[in-house]
């Protein structure tokens, strides 16, 4: 969890960038503006450039225009994204054939698009990593409800005192990889703020469940204070990036404050509290650093659609796997020491 924080701000890093050497080549200009007056490029005419071509008095009505594969209502792709695209790929294969590499347009590389998909293998492995939080969620309650025991005064309740922080949790990590999904889909301002906020309140969130996880205070106040501060902060910095400007460079700056004080944490504290999880925890850590270098060692997309993030999207499968096994070993953990304390407390009033 916590490397995710840390990745995530990377990634943002890294969707971010714009001007890039691809749509500032000139014949890419060309061609887009081209494409963008007559809806063609060479004989190849598009169904989103007609309603723009009609209003010309329909000069290329004599045309045949093809039409978009599946879903043309929410794909969004209007008549100057098509257009970019097909100048892209048609300036990719120009660039092939001239025996250079490919190159970034609008700081992302030339992916080939599938079922109208910008980032198909992006999308698909936010997708599995929507359904591992899912089940991880669905696996913990099942733990924490069915599984082991209860405390039962009055209303019954799982023992595990952390259960409500980590069902908020999965359902943010659950948001964050759903909106993540939709931006890999589609660039456009709309979903590239949705994936901004939606990682960085996961990342926030994380950041106080990590704090009271590992203080382990029960006292109400202590925990108010420490994660009142916490909030206040996010809710500043969301309402900032939102109203005011959306500036990347500080949302990059924040998150990774963020995400290496919880890296920080979790390693420290699992050394020191000998948690019998630990090692999981130290994997995620581990494998979590390894797979970051997917995001600073970028690559081309190899068959046009497994780039260095989409890897890294496919990598934090498993690792969210053994994360959702951590959590479950915690449960059990502190089920079993309370369960332990409360029989020692029984025996001591029966002896007296
Ligand atoms: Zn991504």
């Amino acid at each position: 969890m916590c490397l995710w924080a840390l990745l995530l701000c990377v990634s943002l890093l890294a969707a971010s960038s714009e001007g890039s050497v691809g749509d500032r080549d000139e014949k890419f200009r060309t061609c887009t503006k081209q494409c963008q007056n007559t809806g063609c490029i060479n004989f190849t005419c598009f169904e989103s450039c007609k309603s723009s071509l009609t209003n010309d008095g329909g000069q290329n009505s004599t045309q045949q225009f093809r039409v978009l594969p599946l879903f043309p209502g929410w794909q969004m792709w209007d008549c100057t994204a098509e257009c970019k695209y097909q100048c892209m790929v048609q300036r990719e294969l120009e660039r092939r054939v001239e025996g250079q590499l490919p190159v970034q347009y609008h700081g992302k590389w030339p992916f080939k698009r599938l079922l109208s998909l910008q980032e198909p293998a992006s999308v698909v492995f936010s997708i599995a990593n929507l359904v591992m939080h899912l089940e991880g969620l669905l696996s913990f309650l099942s733990l924490v409800l069915n599984k082991l025991p209860q405390r039962c005064q009055g209303k019954r309740s799982p023992y595990y005192e952390y259960s409500t922080l980590w069902i908020i949790y999965s359902l943010l990590a659950i948001n964050s990889w759903f909106w993540s999904a939709i931006f890999h889909a589609r660039d456009i301002v709309l979903t590239e703020r949705m994936d901004y906020l939606s990682a960085v309140s996961v990342i926030g969130y994380t950041l106080i469940v990590a704090i009271l996880r590992t203080m382990n205070d029960k006292a109400e106040a202590t925990r108010v204070m420490v994660v009142s501060p916490i909030i206040a902060f996010l809710a500043t910095h969301m309402l900032y990036l939102t109203l005011m400007k959306f500036d990347y460079g500080l949302n990059m700056k924040i998150c990774l404050i963020m995400g290496v004080l919880q890296l920080l944490i979790w390693t420290v504290w699992g050394w020191f509290v000998h948690h019998p999880a630990r090692f999981k925890l130290w994997f995620v850590v581990l494998g979590g650093a390894a797979a970051m270098l997917l995001e600073i060692f970028d690559f081309p997309p190899l068959w046009g659609l497994f780039d260095a993030h989409s890897l890294w999207h496919a990598v934090t499968v498993p690792l969210t796997y053994f994360w959702w096994g951590f959590i479950k070993d915690d449960a059990v953990f502190r089920t079993n020491y309370l369960t332990n304390a409360v029989k020692v407390n029984k025996g001591r009033k029966k002896v007296r």
